[in-house]
């Protein structure tokens, strides 16, 4: 018998939890279908913290948000979007807060709020550094207690499109396998970013880009898609994150010669400018030989035991482990990583895309709050806004349609026979090696610095990576736990969207945010380039248009930190 749910969330991070939540309670029957349990997703990861104008650790206001975030964006962000979010965040911080998120408090008993970079106030509430952990169980609670189902462990692969737009999607069944048919009035996608088409990433495995490239392959644009934020302070090679918050409550950065070298890239911010601006700075004294085996220092061992051992315990852990020191006594060799996608699939305020009953939300969207550059702790709060504002739209349009929700049976049997015939091949060339040569040319060609001649070889390297994907070969046929098979399918993904993200790059002939090309274009360009970069995939190829900044009241100004 066929599946149907009136809404269908992809992927059970803290976006498509928080839309799911959403759905339920405005009277629709939701279900959510994701490729991890759902406490594994990669929210669980982050650890600094979740941005909102609370005003409990200096004058702050939902006002004063906006501007930071509007200036973090190199003014590339939507203004409307951006007031939007930063009105309703302090909400749905004490709604996460009734629900169970233990935030750490200030003496007086309100919510704490530490620093993060590019932010005029202290505005990130945390709990110690396993914000995104705590989320998580949060939400997952809530989930339980509306009996709310998950198809946990299926490998979305498509997305059913017939006369009545999306009708639904087929999924691989990872522990039983073979396909499974689920149909839906409306469909949000949250699965989430795409770090790994990079080597060296902060992110997950599993963060792959998978929704990015089922919403390429039925027709829908990918805005700012150039734009993937490269996170400071990663331990090399693992990529794993030291969280900003080090930074935000008094730690430093040291080059090989023990200089304090952001005072020469950021005289007033210092180590708190945004992400983008640290990043250039320490990949310029790298590439420049002021660094310790490739990475610059970061120092806390001033805070000493104390504070490391209450606020940053699974930090010192991490170094521990992963970088063989102990912060304690040493500084942690660290160095830029990918790690958020700015761009991503483009929806408006309630997670709506071009197609009729998809939505979107969380970092496979793009609304565009980011912009150019995010800001630490913004994107935590994005998940759960813009979740929620997605779950309820999406609600509305299945409560509104009276079409029964089902998945013509062609379909499936199209999805049956491709399938076969990629576990049918007998020779091939593994994913492997493709895989690992599209990670270390990105990270090469299209890292935090780029250059038309560099990009341009990009997306050769890429033509030529596609042409031996077309044989990629499946060695494992097995039905249980077939990984061999995700991954070649989730290859397929990653080398579409970096096609699109260097594409896009190449066509901005400017630097902003994220995107600096010091030798060819090394200013912002507000009279050509103040506009969002749209791709759509035509005849297997990216098709780049362009669309413009929707600006309310803070017209673009000089940006310096
Ligand atoms: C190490 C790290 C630290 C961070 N720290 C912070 C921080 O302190 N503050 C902050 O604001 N932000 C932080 N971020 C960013 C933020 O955590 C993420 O942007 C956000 O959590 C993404 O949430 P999401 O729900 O969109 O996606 P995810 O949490 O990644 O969830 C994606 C979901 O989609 C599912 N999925 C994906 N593909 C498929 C498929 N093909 N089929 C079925 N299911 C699928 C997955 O199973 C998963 O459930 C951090 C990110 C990282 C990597």
């Amino acid at each position: 018998m066929e599946i149907s749910h009136d809404v269908l969330v992809i992927g059970a991070g803290c976006a498509g939890m928080r839309a799911a939540i959403e759905a339920h309670d405005a009277g629709a029957d939701v279900a959510l279908v994701s490729k991890l349990h759902p406490t594994r997703s990669h929210s669980g990861a982050a650890r600094g913290g979740i941005n909102a104008a609370l005003g409990n650790a200096g004058e702050d206001s939902p006002e004063q948000h906006a501007a930071d975030t509007v200036k973090g964006s190199d003014y590339l962000g939507d203004q409307d979007a951006i007031e939007l979010f930063c009105n309703e965040a302090p909400g749905d911080i004490y709604e996460l807060e009734r629900w169970g998120a233990l935030f750490d408090r200030t003496e007086e008993g309100r919510l704490a709020q530490r620093p993060f970079g590019g932010a005029g106030a202290p505005r990130t509430v945390y709990v110690a550094d396993v914000t995104g952990h705590v989320l998580l169980q949060v939400l997952y609670e809530q989930l339980l207690a509306r009996d709310i189902q998950v198809y946990e462990e299926y490998f979305v692969w498509r997305l059913v499109l017939g006369d009545r737009g999306c009708e639904g999607v087929l999924a691989w069944d990872l522990p039983r396998g073979g396909l499974k048919a689920i149909a839906a009035k409306a469909v949000i996608l949250a699965t989430g970013g795409s770090g790994r088409v990079y080597r060296g990433t902060t992110n997950a495995y599993a963060c792959t880009g998978d929704g990015m490239a089922l919403a390429l392959r039925a027709g829908l644009a990918l805005k700012d898609s150039e734009f993937m934020q490269f996170h400071p302070t990663t331990i090399f090679p693992s990529g794993l994150v030291v969280t900003e918050a080090v930074r935000g409550e008094g730690g430093f950065l040291l080059n090989s010669e023990g200089e304090h070298f952001m005072s020469r890239y950021a005289p007033e911010a210092m180590e708190l400018a945004s992400r983008d601006v640290v990043s250039r700075a320490e990949q310029t004294e790298i590439d420049e030989g002021r660094s310790v085996d490739g990475s610059v220092l970061l120092d806390m061992r001033h805070f000493g035991p104390e504070k490391t051992v209450e606020r940053f315990h699974g930090t010192r852990d991490l170094a521990l482990t992963y970088a063989g020191v102990d912060p304690l006594t040493e500084p942690i060799p660290v160095r830029p990583g990918a790690h958020y996608h700015m761009g991503g699939v483009a929806t408006d305020v309630d997670g709506c895309t071009t197609l009729e009953n998809v939505f979107a939300a969380g970092e496979v969207a793009c609304v565009s709050l980011h912009g150019a550059n995010r800001l630490g702790g913004n994107s935590l709060m994005e998940t759960i806004v813009f979740g929620r504002r997605a779950g309820r739209a999406a609600a509305g349009r299945a409560l509104a349609s009276t079409a029964a929700a089902e998945i013509a049976p062609a379909a499936r049997a199209d999805a049956e026979r491709e399938l076969a015939q990629l576990l049918d091949r007998r020779e091939g060339e593994r994913p492997r090696a493709i895989r690992d040569e599209l990670g270390a040319s990105m990270h090469e060609n299209f890292g935090v610095f780029r250059e038309e001649g560099e990009m341009r070889r990009q997306l050769e390297i890429l033509e030529s990576l596609r042409e031996r994907y077309r044989h990629v070969l499946v060695d494992d046929r097995s039905e249980i736990f077939n990984s061999d098979l995700t991954q070649a399918l989730e290859l397929g993904y990653q080398l579409d969207l970096a096609v699109c993200m260097v594409s896009a790059g190449l066509e901005r002939r400017e630097s902003r945010g994220a995107h600096s090309r010091p030798k060819d274009f090394p200013a912002r360009d507000d009279e050509n380039f103040l506009k969002h970069s749209l791709v759509r995939w035509k005849d297997d190829r990216p098709q780049l248009s362009w669309e413009p900044v929707r600006i309310t009241k803070w017209q673009p100004q000089d940006r310096s930190y």
